[in-house]
């Protein structure tokens, strides 16, 4: 039986304290995840960033980061890339210093490309050359499976850009691929299976020691994704007692950020509903 751990994408609502208090509230909740939100800029200094390490380490709380929302690898245009690579850097280092474990972004934008490979390309060859200066101990880059279509990250290319470095690890927002779909997929127990076997198969057993996921329910319009919503708004899939239950089938860890507008609440649900599959 693997482990699943739950936890809020940012911190709790209404929350106006520090990140560094927010291990110790999680850990009174019965949550043990916790994805830094640097969504708007990295601006967290090193000490800052330690002090949330620490807090994390002594409630048990594994973390994680959101890069910032503005990165764009397969833009066309240099000047882009570099400042988006100097972000993923900043969130990286940040990482490091923080002890989380993955450093999830979204890769970038299909438009002023020729076609889907040639952004995917663009986007393998930034993070190449970004890793290649770094060295991380502790964070992994982790694309994230996006809900647009006009966005690099369906769940082909997240595996394909993760089998290009070793630092590389897939983040599934079940969300999204069920947005940028239309509503036309994550509908059955055993596609959710098949996305978590093809992943093991193609990067390792690793890549689900933990996987990295995000979840809420989801509103979708031509295209893709429109707006996140709360577990209770049932007009809105995806089923989270779907990817429970595969997690449950296949037996892997899984950190399971909540995206819900109702964060910490909706990842107690989320906790709770998965209990009766454990
Ligand atoms: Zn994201």
């Amino acid at each position: 039986m693997g482990r699943l751990r739950f936890g809020p994408a940012g911190k709790p609502t209404n929350f106006k304290g520090g990140y560094e208090e927010v291990p110790a509230i999680l850990k009174q909740m019965g949550l043990d995840a916790l994805e830094y939100e640097a969504v708007r800029g990295v601006r967290v200094t090193k000490e800052q960033a330690e002090a949330i390490g620490r807090a994390a380490r002594e409630n048990d709380v594994v973390l994680s980061m959101h890069a910032p929302y503005f990165i764009n690898l397969a833009s066309p245009e240099q000047d882009t890339v570099t400042k988006s690579i100097e972000r993923l850097r900043e969130s990286a280092l940040a990482s490091e210093a923080m002890g989380a474990y993955a450093v999830v972004f979204h890769p970038g934008y299909i438009k002023g490309n020729s076609s889907r490979e040639e952004a995917l390309q663009r986007v393998i060859d930034a993070l190449g050359q970004l890793l290649d200066s770094l060295d991380l101990k502790v964070a992994w880059l982790a694309p994230e499976t996006t809900g647009k279509v006009s966005q690099v990250g369906d769940i082909d290319e997240t595996i394909r850009i993760c089998q290009s470095h070793e630092r590389l690890r897939p983040a599934v927002d079940w969300a999204h691929l069920h947005a940028r779909a239309e509503g036309k997929a994550i509908l059955s127990v055993d596609e959710v299976v098949n996305i978590i076997e093809r992943i093991e198969k193609e990067l390792g057993s690793w890549a689900v020691r933990p996987l990295h996921t995000h979840f809420s329910r989801i509103e979708y319009g031509k295209g893709g994704e429109r707006e996140h919503h709360t577990l209770a708004e049932k007009d809105y899939g995806p089923e989270w007692e779907i990817v429970c239950r595969a997690y449950v089938e296949t037996g892997i860890d899984a950190v399971v950020i909540s995206e819900s507008p109702i964060l910490e609440q909706d990842s107690l649900v989320m906790k709770s509903t998965c209990q009766k599959y454990l």
